[in-house]
């Protein structure tokens, strides 16, 4: 039996996507290098929600990450990030290393910041104190969902840019870059897209083009004026992902042909479904309902018991692969990512494994109970879009 994969990242990899992303090279200065990179471009508009050239940079999340940050900032600017968890505070990280003055706007683990804390935070701050705001669409290490338009819309109410970390979001959660204001959205191609690691990928508002032109940070290799004008004749300033490019195309020919719609429906009956079954099995969730991710979960662990007992006993056991907690969560909780290629009944199959490792340690009355509760979602879901 093979592995099952269900860590936030990287995920799963269809099998159409394996094997393009193995195929010969081409010439990435050559006609077919456009037409591929061409193809992608119409394909992540309505991904992105936006009509504008993606810029695709080989790297991780992290990489576009500081990209964000050397092409909208001068040394001095000030910027809020809106710390929901491990990545939203790497981001303000990231931002001081280059000389940006960062305040935090930090909420408790496994919450969510709301629009109205945010619109508070500036009011009180006055109107020209930030250049930007900094969020984190999904805050993968609590498996939190920020609600992007309600932010969006607060944050453009009052001037400042918002930039946001979509690394964990994008393909698994809607997103309308120009309908919601978001200035620029960066996001890896591990995740949700379905396609190996190394491909960052990254949305530029039209405000946010005139920010690029005015910032004084250093920057070469992630320059998005060079990467806008090569975008432009189909290339890209320096070598390609050739490789991966070829699986995000077939990836994201995943994703049409499921239909967008379906895609964001499905993550959501997963996160439904795996959540129930958790419950079931007396486990605590750490992010309430309203604020909970589509794309992971992050699951408390119970008293008592050591978290490698649960991720060690699930690989060990019954090969099933999850994640831990990071930093103050490390040992406190393990995380079920249902992102990307995940399908219903793996939900099913974890909560079997969970089931039976808690049943054995005295911790369930009984070890079905979790993937019951999940069937029953999925029966409820299928009533209803029946
Ligand atoms: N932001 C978020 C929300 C993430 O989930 C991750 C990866 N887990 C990153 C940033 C960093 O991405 P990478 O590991 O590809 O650098």
């Amino acid at each position: 039996m093979d592995e099952l994969l269900l860590i936030p990242g990287p995920t799963q990899v269809p099998p159409e996507v394996r094997e393009a992303v193995s195929r010969q090279m081409i010439n990435h200065r050559g006609p077919a290098f456009t037409v591929l990179y061409q193809e992608i471009q119409q394909e992540l508009r309505p991904v992105f929600g936006s009509e504008e050239d993606i810029l695709i940079f080989p790297a991780s999340g992290t990489g576009v990450m500081e990209s964000a940050v050397v092409n909208l900032f001068s040394p001095g600017d000030r910027v809020l990030s809106v710390v929901m968890g491990e990545f939203g505070e790497r981001f303000a990280v990231i931002a001081q290393a280059f000389g940006v003055q960062v305040d935090r706007l930090t909420v408790p683990s496994g919450t969510a910041a709301t629009a109205e804390a945010v619109a508070r935070h500036l009011d009180a701050a006055g109107p020209e104190r930030y250049r930007a705001v900094i969020v984190t669409h999904n805050e993968t290490s609590t498996g939190v969902l920020l609600d992007l338009p309600a932010v969006a819309a607060a944050v453009k109410a009052r001037g400042p840019l918002l930039v946001v970390d979509a690394v964990s979001a994008l393909g698994g959660v809607e997103t309308r870059c120009a309908e919601w204001g978001v200035d620029v959205l960066v996001t890896g191609s591990q995740k949700a897209l379905m396609t190996p690691p190394g491909l960052g990928l990254v949305y530029v508002s039209p405000a946010a083009w005139e920010a690029v032109e005015q910032a004084k940070l250093p920057r070469y290799y992630w320059d998005y004026r060079r990467a806008r004008k090569s975008a432009a004749k189909g290339q890209t300033p320096y070598t390609p992902a050739v490789g991966l490019l070829f699986g995000l195309r077939e990836a994201l020919k995943l994703i049409h042909a499921e239909g967008l719609d379906n895609v964001y429906a499905r993550h959501r009956r997963m996160a439904r479904a795996f959540r129930a079954g958790a419950r079931a099995l007396g486990l605590e969730l750490l992010a309430e309902d309203d604020v909970a991710s589509p794309v992971v979960t992050a699951v408390k662990v119970p008293e008592g018991i050591e978290s490698s007992q649960i991720i060690k006993g699930l690989r060990e056991k019954h090969r099933v692969i999850v994640a831990g907690g990071q930093g103050e969560l490390s040992g406190r909780i393990f995380r079920v990512a249902h992102m990307g290629a995940a399908r219903p009944e793996q939900m099913v199959q974890v909560l079997e494994a969970t089931g039976r490792i808690l049943f054995d340690l005295g911790l369930a009355a009984a070890p079905d109970a979790g993937a019951e509760a999940a069937r029953r979602v999925y029966e409820e879901a299928a009533v209803v879009n029946g």
